[in-house]
């Protein structure tokens, strides 16, 4: 893949907001470096990243897809109050692979698991709300 201006900068502000961003959210980011580029272009170049495997999108239940700057195998938890997406690196599904391997005598390719939680923000908030008695929702 050739690396033009516009897709290192894209990358690059993909690796350094590890929030997970949906393309909008990327075009956000892009558009403050590159005030005259269109969320097409995003998205085309988003597209090619992806393809070349510089860049993975994350599909998770009820939300938008996302991309990620960081190709490696890693696992994502979500929390369930404000949608953050957060990494988990390391290989903490490496075993389960194997064992559903053995076990379907497939030979597994991939995986698609995620965990869902509260993030400690949303949870301290959440515990300070229940004990002011008032626990209000979409304040996020
Ligand atoms: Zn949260
Ligand atoms: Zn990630």
């Amino acid at each position: 893949l050739r690396m033009t201006r516009q897709r290192s900068i894209i990358l690059e502000e993909l690796r350094k907001s590890r929030i997970h961003p949906t393309a909008n959210q990327v075009y956000e980011l892009v558009r403050r470096r590159m005030p005259r580029v269109s969320l097409a272009t995003v998205y085309r170049n988003l597209e090619k990243l992806t393809q070349a495997g510089m860049v993975q999108t994350v599909e998770l239940t009820g939300c938008r897809r996302r991309y990620d700057g960081w190709a490696d195998e890693h696992t994502h938890v979500r929390c369930v109050d404000c949608g953050r997406v957060e990494d988990i690196s390391g290989g903490v599904l490496d075993r389960a692979a194997e064992r559903v391997g053995r076990l379907s005598a497939y030979k597994i390719l991939g995986h698609h698991l995620e965990f869902t939680g509260r993030c400690p923000k949303c949870e301290r908030k959440g515990s300070l709300l229940k004990r002011k008695g008032k626990r209000r929702k979409g304040d996020a």
